[in-house]
This record gives C-alpha cells, structure tokens and sequence, in this order.
C-alpha cells in the first residue's frame, strides 16, 4: 500500500483531532484572536458572579434584551432575561417554533474559586490588621500567598442599603496579600503535604499596619483600618455580617506566550464558557428555537442554594415561559437541548501521569466535548447517550466547529463534576461542551485562543439550529 493511501485510510477510517493553529485558514485565526479581546476586556470586568451579572445585563440590554415579566405573553424575536438575585441570570430569544417542541440552552457558571471574607473577618496581630478569610472552592491553597491581591464585594447594611466594593484593581489602588513564610526559616513547613504547606485557618489577607496616630488603647492599627472604611463607605464592623466580600487576584487578563496565541487571566473557569454562550446567543436575533443561555452561580461549592442549578429558579423560569406559550414547563424542557459550558483540564506534558492522552483535551484542538465526568466508577454524572453525543457532533460538524474530546484525567486519578447533572435530572439531553484550561483553579489559569473561540462558534451552532 503506497504511503498516501496509507495516509487516506487512515483519515477515514480512524478519528484524529486537528491543531487548529496549523488547519484553520489564517482569517479564522485572526478572527479568533479579535474575538479574544472582547473576552479579555469582560474577563477584567467580571471577577466576581455580580460583576459577571451586571456585565451581561449591559451586553444583553444593548442589544434589545429586556426583563422578563411573568404572565406577559411572548413573540418569536422576543429578548428576555431574568436576574436572579444579582447573581445568576438566565437570557432567551423566542424561537420561530413553538416552546412546546423545546428550547436549545448553554449553561455555564460565573462563580470562580476564591476567598471570602469571614462574618467577623477584621482582627490585629502584633500590630498588622487582617482580614480572615474563608475558601470558596476547589484550591492549593499554597497557591494563593505572596501574590497581589483585590477586594471585590457588597456591603448591605442593617437599613438594606447597599455599598459596592471594588478596590485593586486601578493602578493607583492599594492591594493586599497573604504572606508566606521565607525559605530560610521554612524548613518544617516545607516537610508538610502540600495541603498542608499553607492551612485554611493561615489564609490571612494583610490590610493594614499603621495604628491610628495621636491616640492611646489596644488593636489600633484596626481601629485605623475601621476608621477608613467608615470615611470611604459608611460602614461599621457589624455591617461585615450582611456582606459579600471576596478576595481575587488583583492582576487583569494578559496574552501568554511569544505567538500571544494563548490567555493568562484568573476565572477562566468558567468565564472562557459563559463569556461564548452569552455572545452566541446576542448574536442571534431570529433562533428557530427558542435560545437560552444561563449564568449560573455556585457551580465550585456543588451547585446548591437559590442562584445554584440545583435551585428551582430554573425549572421556575421554563413554567413561567410555557404559562404564556400555551405549554407546560416539562414539555418544553423534556424536548430540550443543553449544552454544560463548562471547562475540562487540558493536557498538560509536565504531569502527563493524571492523563491519558488519546482521552484528553489539548490546546488548540477547539471545544472539548465531555461524555461524563464524575469519579470512580462514573460517580456523580449524567454521562451523555450515544444518541445525544451522535447529535451533537453532527451539529459541530455541520458548523465546521473544531472539536475534541477528553476525560476529567485518568481513571481513578481524582474527578470533578459539573451542572449537567443537574440539567439533565430536568430531563433534558446534555452534555458537557467547554474550552480546555491549563492550571484549572489557580490564581492564574491559562486557556488558548482558538479553543475560546470555537466554544463561540459551537455555542452559535446550538443556537441556530
Ligand atoms: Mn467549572
Ligand atoms: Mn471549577
């Protein structure tokens, strides 16, 4: 058999994904790389699910959407969303076709792991004031010390008013840090387990070290602290108690590497999916189904409470929708698309032991489609049917969207889970559809051009179907 049909048989016949940095015509890549800067510029506007909330609703009112009401009938075109409690938000463009024969939705979360403020977080040791704080999420914690950090949050105080706080982000701002412990005199600690290096309770974020001059008495460096944050907001420290005030890296998203073909930018996870599933959809005025995109909170702490997918918000959301369209709620979700936007670890050649390449996701090779996540024997997943994922590949081929696919890492390695379970358990068809990400749920996480930007395209091909 001569080489080039050797060559031809084996395109055919087996499957091989493609780098997209060496396939796609030179336009694609340049068009991936443009798509790539409005996503930086929402990736510095949204640190936080608020901040994701609020940036959506000025994309999506700029291009029509308005609040959904309840009870009020709706039209093919129409633009609606609903903000759950400034922290998740569901959109939908009303399809040609009636609710009754379902929707096409993307889900993805604007929650990113980070640190949140205790209750009572402001104390002072030895003369330096700290805020204590509390994980949210997945992290190494060693990971988060000795780097610039911002203070992003609300305070509500007792009389429901609401102060927003955003503070590190401008050049001019201060910063914070934690501080970790010098190498010389790091000996024990370098002997931990590396969840041990930095504990829980060691996550101290340093705010201030000067006492309030001219005056006499204890913890005064706090008391100076509790004094600028009353000139500055107005609040008082019993107002921590009704806050949300979370500690993110200070640095903004930046292109990485000498080609710039990748990004570094803390919250990829999962901004890289909800930033694509949210332009997909303001990109398509006139869906044959209706479209659907939801930006949903708490993903990194199992999804539960009222802005979580396993809140009824949306179960809620698609009965409110069929009471006006002559439906029911489970009739449009039973007949339902849904792709989990969500992120899945890209292969990494430094730690090739968690992974097994052929099912594994890797740079440049487009959207990762992942069957099932879980652990174990695929605990905790929704694990997509042979006829969904036939569905699906179909559409992404239809679009010409480069895809791959991956596992979450090798068989017994660890695991993770997503929303799609939660989806799912609607009955609806789902399956994970994310960009692959490198150093998944560090300060800064690193992602590449093209994969985001085929999570667009393959975001735009659900909806237009
Ligand atoms: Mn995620
Ligand atoms: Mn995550």
């Amino acid at each position: 058999m001569s080489d080039n049909k050797v060559k031809e048989l084996q395109e055919t016949l087996g499957f091989c994904t493609k780098n997209g940095g060496k396939t796609l015509k030179i336009e694609e890549i340049h068009a991936a790389d443009t798509y790539c800067e409005g996503y930086k510029a929402f990736l510095d506007d949204a640190k936080t699910e608020r901040e994701a909330v609020k940036a959506a609703v000025v994309l999506a009112e700029k291009n029509g959407f308005i609040p959904f009401v309840p009870g009020k009938k709706v039209a093919p075109g129409d633009k609606i969303y609903l903000n759950n409690r400034d922290k998740a938000l569901i959109l939908a463009v009303i399809g040609e076709k009636p609710l009754a024969e379902g929707a096409s939705i993307a889900v993805a979360h604007i929650d990113s792991p980070r640190l949140d403020l205790k209750p009572n977080p402001l104390y002072e040791d030895s003369e330096l004031a700290y805020f204590d704080t509390h994980y949210y999420g997945g992290i190494k914690k060693y990971q988060w010390t000795a780097t610039p950090m911002a203070l992003h949050g609300v305070v509500v105080k007792k009389d429901g008013t609401k102060v927003e706080v955003k503070i590190g982000e401008d050049n001019t701002d201060p910063v914070f840090c934690i501080t970790d412990l010098l190498p010389h005199l790091g000996q024990e600690q370098m002997k931990r387990t590396a969840s041990d290096v930095v504990k829980g309770e060691d996550l101290n974020l340093l705010i201030g070290s000067r006492p309030l001059p001219d005056t006499d008495g204890d913890n005064l460096t706090k008391l100076h602290i509790l004094q600028l944050l009353n000139e500055k907001y107005g609040i008082t420290e019993a107002d921590f108690l009704s806050a949300e005030l979370q500690i993110v890296p200070a640095f903004g998203a930046r292109d990485l590497g000498l080609d710039r073909s990748m990004i570094g930018a803390y919250g990829h996870d999962d901004r890289v999916c909800a930033y694509p599933a949210l332009t997909a959809l303001l990109e398509n005025p006139h869906p044959t189904y209706t479209a659907i995109t939801v930006l949903a909170d708490k993903e990194e702490i199992g999804s539960d409470g009222n802005t979580g997918m396993q809140s009824a918000f949306l179960p809620y959301f698609f009965e409110d929708l069929a009471a006006v369209s002559g439906t029911t709620g489970r009739q449009i979700l039973s007949r339902s698309l849904c792709l989990s936007a969500d992120v899945n670890a890209a292969f990494d050649p430094i730690y090739p032991e968690v992974m097994v390449k052929a099912n594994s996701c890797q740079f440049n090779r487009g959207v990762c489609i992942t069957k099932y996540t879980g652990a174990r024997g695929k605990s905790g997943t929704s694990d997509a049917s042979a006829e969904y994922m036939a569905l699906i590949r179909r559409l992404l081929d239809q679009n010409e969207v480069l895809w791959q696919i991956g596992e979450l890492g090798r068989v017994d390695a660890g695991g993770g889970g997503t929303v799609a379970k939660y989806i799912a358990n609607l009955n609806v068809d789902t399956v994970d559809l994310g960009v692959p990400v490198l150093s998944m749920h560090a300060p800064f996480e690193v992602v590449s051009k093209i994969d985001v930007y085929m999570a667009h395209r393959a975001f735009s091909a659900l909806f237009s179907r």
